[in-house]
């Protein structure tokens, strides 16, 4: 007999946890973290606390309470027992957006968490370039964890360290798309489908008296449709009992494209002499694809972060254009000096005889930023404010205040992201207004947005298609808009949540 369970995503748009179990075997499809539940109890100065573990997680529902599945660091700095064997045999994630993969931080190192290559990249770019507290996706390092002192090696600058920081590899296992693939005795397979970012997937999981078919997120209306197109087939061809479908835009009968982004886009930067600027999300590499070919499209140059950089890097490709085809934007950092404009040197100040120009610039930078650092095609901001309509410059709410050092004359900002939709992101935009203001830049959204999910009427068609015999609409505040398929012999279930709030 196999069991449902629904640790997030219910009523709310993401946070999707979702425990199948079965006989022998259980999985979780996704475990993503609940936006609207962290943001009503934390803010960015008001964190959970890690010397609590789970516990400040498990305090308002956030993470689910159960055994087996938490990682030993943690559970024993609490004095909570750590079972010997993990409960679950794996974890399924359909795409590397945090309310569907930013609490893997919690779990045991040995749980197996299956994940598409494309994912793995975006993860491990987090890993690798984020500073947050909680993101270890890929790496588990062991906290309160301690090194015997006479062990510590002493560092370059003859003190002891803190102490050997203690690594340990999660279980990462990469999935081939449409291969059978066994989780316990439960067999899977990934079906790849078009989401706002690179990787995303649907699954087929069949426990033997059920066949689910999980949808992820996805769209009919990306670069990639033909994925999902193929995916609605596959399913199809399943049969399967149960579907757990997205419903984030279930009431929506509309979608904008890439393809019309690049369009209106090409025009009003086309018709601008200054600097266009313009701020996307940072994983979604179409919508970074849709831009790049507006810049082709407008005989400038895309300017990317450091952090795109470094993405685009390990992708090396695939798809995606090299790093190499466009200009990496390099801003300044605590000295703040580039190479030949050592302030220092200019106003004849006594430094000592080891000092080299190079030397500040490198110290500035973190270790994966600094590959980039010497590159031909990288460029400060003395490149944008001297040749602005030779660029477009990609520019995200963290580095809004390179427009000081820029100084934008007449150019114009395009804003190609989800409207706000809550008041921490209404207070964002009011920011990034006041900024756009006080450059007077002409600040552009109409037409600038697409979103990562299907519309009602193609999620309902979708359905109908594959045909189940019931469907839970997950991910969704609207799940009574799937009532329309009972007309069709679909049974919809609304799924509860097990986990109190
Ligand atoms: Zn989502």
């Amino acid at each position: 007999m196999t069991n449902i369970n629904f640790y997030g995503g219910v009523d709310e748009i993401g946070g999707n946890k979702v425990l199948v179990n079965d006989n022998n075997s259980s999985l979780f499809l996704d475990f993503g973290m609940s936006f609207s539940t962290a943001n009503k109890y934390f803010s960015e100065f008001l964190q959970p606390r890690k010397a609590n573990g789970i516990l400040d997680f498990t305090e308002f529902g956030l993470l689910p309470d159960l055994k087996g599945i938490y990682r030993e660091d943690y559970l024993r700095h609490c004095n909570l027992t750590c079972e010997s064997e993990p409960s679950v045999d794996g974890v399924l994630i359909s795409h590397a957006h945090m309310d569907h993969s930013a609490y893997i931080h919690h779990l045991r190192e040995d749980i197996p968490i299956f994940i598409t290559p494309e994912s793995y990249l975006i993860l491990k770019t987090l890993e690798d370039t984020g500073s947050t507290s909680f993101g270890e996706m890929i790496n588990l390092k062991k906290s309160f964890h301690l090194t015997p002192k006479k062990n510590v090696k002493k560092g370059p600058d003859n003190r002891r360290s803190k102490g050997v920081e203690c690594m340990v590899e999660r279980d990462i296992r990469i999935i081939e798309p449409y291969k059978d693939f066994s989780v316990g005795d439960v067999k899977v397979k990934s079906i790849p489908v078009d989401h706002s970012l690179p990787g995303a997937t649907a699954f087929l999981v069949d426990t033997g008296d059920e066949a689910i078919v999980y949808t992820g997120d996805l769209r009919f209306h990306g670069r990639r449709r033909d994925f999902t197109e193929k995916f609605v087939k596959e399913a199809k061809k399943f049969k399967p009992t149960t579907v757990i479908s997205e419903g984030t835009r279930i009431d929506k009968d509309s979608n904008v494209n890439e393809e019309s982004i690049e369009k209106t886009a090409s025009n009003l930067v086309s018709n601008n002499r200054g600097l266009a600027i313009v701020s996307f999300p940072v994983r979604d590499l179409d919508r970074f694809l849709t831009f790049y070919n507006v810049a082709k499209n407008t005989d400038r140059i895309i300017a990317v972060s450091l952090k795109l950089a470094y993405m685009l890097n390990l992708f090396n490709g695939n798809g995606y254009p090299r790093v190499d085809e466009m200009a990496v934007y390099v801003p300044r950092k605590d000295w703040g000096m580039m190479g030949d404009e050592c302030l220092a040197c200019l106003e004849g100040n006594w430094l000592p005889s080891s000092h080299l120009h190079s030397y500040h610039t490198e110290q500035d930078y973190k270790n994966w930023e600094r590959k980039f650092l010497n590159w031909d095609n990288t460029i400060t901001y003395r490149d944008l404010h001297e040749n602005p309509g030779d660029y477009l410059f990609g520019c995200d709410f963290f580095e809004l205040k390179e427009l000081i050092d820029i100084k934008p004359e007449n150019g114009i900002y395009l804003y190609s992201k989800t409207e706000p939709f809550n008041e921490e992101m209404e207070f964002d935009f009011q920011k990034v207004k006041n900024w756009i203001d006080h450059f007077n830049l002409p600040l552009i959204t109409e037409g600038m947005h697409g979103s990562g999910h299907a519309n009602g009427v193609e999620l309902l068609n979708m359905i109908r298609e594959i045909s189940p015999e019931k469907v839970y609409p997950i991910h969704t505040e609207k799940p009574e808009e799937f009532n329309n398929l009972t007309d069709d012999g679909i049974n919809v279930v609304y799924p509860e949540l097990s986990i109190k709030k």
